[in-house]
């Protein structure tokens, strides 16, 4: 996705700086004395990692989780110092570079840990490490079996000064069930490994296992620092629960391409799936599914136009989808600005609304503005 300071494009992705820094405030209100991680992997959830990394850092929060060494070098190179941890990493990452940047490596293997402090040998520097354990999520972290090797091994690089061991984290399968039994047990398993490790004389600065989830519903979990992803975006992990007061940022919009009347008996878009009943006039928008507009979505959402949601008639196609205006033909002028999704605070779809239309979860939906689609920051302080 393009960045444009200043600049309007055709279709854009209008990010609420304000927004994020509300969220932040909301998150700190729910950690307590705990200090917040702001996760920014995946370019800040599609949100764009340095300005939302920067508007978290300046709103109180304390650190930055990323996934890959790659993202996280970029922050670094985007003069942000904080801390920041990344935590998904292959064999032949480029450790070397994350230990120069001053990257906090989140380890989940006794081999990466290896080709970590080989790449800290090598520059005569001491890597940041974290151990990742896996406490139920199956997923990436330290599998219980190989836990005693990993300890024993760190033990000894702490020991030859070629690491610093900083924390001890892991991830939770159900934190969108705040009631969940699995929770439990990972809050134990965690308590267990924590203890594994002070058997080893490695004791950790801090350690941390909330998302957004457990962050805003299971304060008892907050331990030494929460790690929300999604809700700092304004989104809430826990829909059927609440919102938590939280702003989302990111507006899904476009300029009205065209205005033009559909006669009755007229078919619109592709296999004309929609046959119009009577006159009408019909509002073009050219956003389509290489802007990531959900084909799926063709003839079933609403689109904000004109002062109101209005319906999207016939097919989404590559660059275009069409809405029909009915009676608000005069409401509507070509480059007014249509919303496809945004906070919903004039009654504009949300992203939950496109989530719940396609059967999947708003952060697959604000991950979904590509290509040509120009991202552009409103508020803030940067
Ligand atoms: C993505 C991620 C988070 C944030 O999750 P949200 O549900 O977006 O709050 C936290 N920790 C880890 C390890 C993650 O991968």
């Amino acid at each position: 996705m393009a960045v444009s300071a200043g600049v309007n494009g055709q279709v854009e992705a209008v990010v609420d700086l304000d927004a994020i820094a509300h969220n932040v405030g909301v998150l700190r209100a729910h950690a307590g004395d705990a200090a917040v991680m702001v996760v920014v992997k995946a370019d800040g959830y599609n949100h764009g990692a340095v300005e939302v990394a920067r508007t978290a850092l300046a709103a109180g929060a304390a650190e930055l989780g990323v996934t890959t060494v790659a993202e996280a070098v970029a922050l670094r190179a985007a003069g942000i110092e904080a801390p920041i941890l990344c935590w998904l990493n292959i064999c032949d990452a480029d450790y070397a570079a994350a230990v120069a940047a001053d990257i906090e490596i989140g380890i989940s293997s006794a081999e990466q840990l290896d080709t970590v402090a080989a790449a800290a040998r090598g520059l005569g520097e001491q890597a940041v490490v974290s151990l990742k354990v896996d406490t139920g999520l199956n997923r990436n972290g330290i599998e219980q079996g190989v836990y005693p090797v990993v300890l024993a091994a760190l033990r000894k690089l702490v020991d030859e000064g070629v690491v610093r061991f900083r924390a001890i984290f892991s991830h939770l399968a159900h934190a969108d069930e705040p009631y969940h039994p699995t929770i439990d047990l990972q809050r134990d398993r965690f308590l267990d490994a924590i203890a594994a490790a002070k058997e080893y004389g490695l004791e950790p600065e801090l350690v941390h296992l909330a998302n957004s989830a457990a962050t805003l519903t299971r304060p008892d979990l907050a331990f030494d620092m929460v790690r929300p992803g999604i809700a700092v975006y304004g989104l809430t992990p826990v829909p059927d629960i609440g919102e938590f007061e939280l702003r989302p940022a990111m507006t899904f919009q476009a300029e009205v391409a065209l205005v033009k009347q559909v006669p009755k008996g007229e078919g619109v878009s592709y296999g004309h799936e929609w046959i119009a009943p009577a006159d009408t006039t019909a509002a073009l928008i050219p956003a389509g599914y290489a802007d990531g507009v959900f084909r799926t979505l063709g003839g079933r959402m609403q689109v904000w136009v004109g002062g109101r949601n209005h319906p999207n008639r016939g097919r989404v196609c590559m660059d275009q989808l069409v809405v029909d205006l009915g009676d608000n033909a005069e409401g509507v002028a070509e480059g007014d600005t249509a919303i496809l999704f945004g906070p919903g605070s004039h009654g504009e779809p949300r992203a939950q609304d496109w989530a719940d239309l396609l059967g999947t979860i708003h952060y697959e939906v604000v991950c979904a503005p590509r290509g040509r689609v120009h991202r552009r920051y409103r508020g803030g302080t940067r």
